[in-house]
């Protein structure tokens, strides 16, 4: 026979205590469960109860272009994890454009409704490292839909145990990240004027995009941007794999003094030889980032020589624990690393923003301009990258709230890629 009696200590701490004949009593309070017997006690593990998926697309500000694909906007998938103690985490990934992910949301939200969520429900919420694991073995590739889905449990976790992401994984080892500004392909005018904008707001490292089939364009951008801000500001050039080896040659040697940081992606992702190449020029450090979506490829291009840096976004790599395993991979071999997403919310940012500020090898100057570049955010507040700085968001979990309201307004259904620049966005 069991018997339930109310204890009352005031309204922070007000339960209901039940015993049963084997003298284990047990314990409903508000944020936690505890059970415990005569010789000591432990909280009962959280669960989860359901996983959730939403569709969203957000407009930008004017098209942004990159060499294989133009984003008219920021398409990602938001998800929601419940747990028994109704705590809610919150996740996203976005999706890229074509030629850097194989998903689309259609994917993304296939795999999180059909597989991911009914892998986790009932599982205990504290064995994150174990959850990615499974859902790593349950579905090959599939990384942003687990990245949404990683993210929102370690916010889910962080809410519960009442600490930080950043905290979570071992740091802060900085509260601050300086931010590198991007610009789309345009001409070289309209390059030069939006770079003179952001470094008088602010920023004090502008990522260029090239990587189109006019080098003398892509050079003469180049020129531009570096007249507009002078020599004291950073420029790091991104092509998304848009060249051939031989046009990266001419590129890069046609660079002369521009004091470039270095040059992003020059060629395909898996033109490992072309990489190798142009590393051991010598004339400009060569990072890879299409080339790199698992710490075996981050293994792969560094054991090979085909790198002189590193960039990861946490949606393309999966999520925390795999972007740990590549941070860790980088540090060992003495290669920079850097985060940092082009086009996404402050959701995703925030998630990134723990990422970066958790370990002292990620480059402090990061990427995660996404939200400039949007007309709307899913979070409130929004997060504050105007100034060239982004500052790690502070509370439980990511340190950010979901706007139920905007989740709302942002949420569509299936999307049919019916025109030529929707295509390209998918
Ligand atoms: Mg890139």
């Amino acid at each position: 026979m069991s018997r339930s009696i109310p204890v009352d200590f005031g309204a922070d701490l007000r339960f209901t205590l039940t015993s049963n004949r084997n003298s284990t009593y047990h314990a409903n309070h508000s944020t936690h469960i505890y059970d415990w017997t005569p010789t000591g006690y432990w909280r009962s593990p959280t669960k989860i109860t359901k996983v959730e998926a939403f569709r969203v697309k957000i407009p930008i500000k004017g098209d942004y272009r990159m060499a294989k694909g133009v984003h008219d906007a920021m398409r990602s998938v938001v998800v929601r994890v419940h747990t028994d103690i109704g705590v809610v985490g919150v996740g996203e990934a976005h999706q890229g454009v074509s030629g850097y992910s194989s998903e689309t949301l259609g994917t993304m939200d296939a795999v999180i409704s059909e597989v991911y969520g009914p892998l986790l429900v009932g599982c205990e919420l504290d064995a994150v490292e174990g959850l990615s694991a499974e859902m790593g073995l349950a579905r090959r590739g599939n990384l942003f839909a687990r990245c949404a889905v990683e993210t929102a449990l370690f916010d889910a976790l962080g809410r519960a145990r009442g600490q930080p992401i950043a905290a979570m994984l071992g740091g802060p080892v900085r509260r601050r990240l300086e931010l590198s500004g991007s610009l789309g392909i345009d001409e070289p005018s309209v390059m030069a004027e939006k770079a003179a904008t952001l470094v008088a707001a602010g920023y004090r490292t502008i990522k260029v995009k090239v990587g189109t089939n006019n080098i003398t364009q892509d050079l003469a951008c180049v020129r531009e941007v570096r007249r507009a801000v002078g020599e004291a500001v950073a420029i790091r050039l991104d092509a998304n794999a848009g060249w051939s080896y031989t046009d990266a040659l001419t590129f890069i040697r046609g660079l002369g003094d521009l004091g470039i940081e270095y040059v992003e992606q020059p060629v395909a992702a898996e033109h490992l030889d072309g990489m190798v190449k142009l590393t051991r020029l010598g004339i400009v450090p060569i990072l890879a980032d299409e080339s790199v979506h698992t710490p075996d490829d981050a293994y792969r291009v560094i054991s090979a020589g085909a790198v002189d840096a590193i960039k990861i976004k946490i949606s393309k790599v999966g999520g925390y624990i795999p972007a740990r395993k590549i941070v860790d991979i980088c540090e060992a071999a003495g290669i920079k690393l850097v985060i940092g997403q082009g086009i996404c919310s402050s959701l995703e940012a925030a998630a990134e923003a723990h990422l970066a500020c958790a370990y002292p090898h990620v480059c402090p100057v990061a990427e995660m301009v996404g939200p400039t570049k949007l007309k709307g955010d899913l979070v409130e507040p929004k997060l504050d990258l105007g100034s060239g700085y982004l500052d790690l968001p502070e509370g439980a979990g990511l340190g950010v709230t979901l706007s139920d309201a905007a989740l709302q307004r942002y949420t569509i259904g299936p999307e049919k890629a019916s025109t030529k620049q929707a295509l390209a966005s998918v």
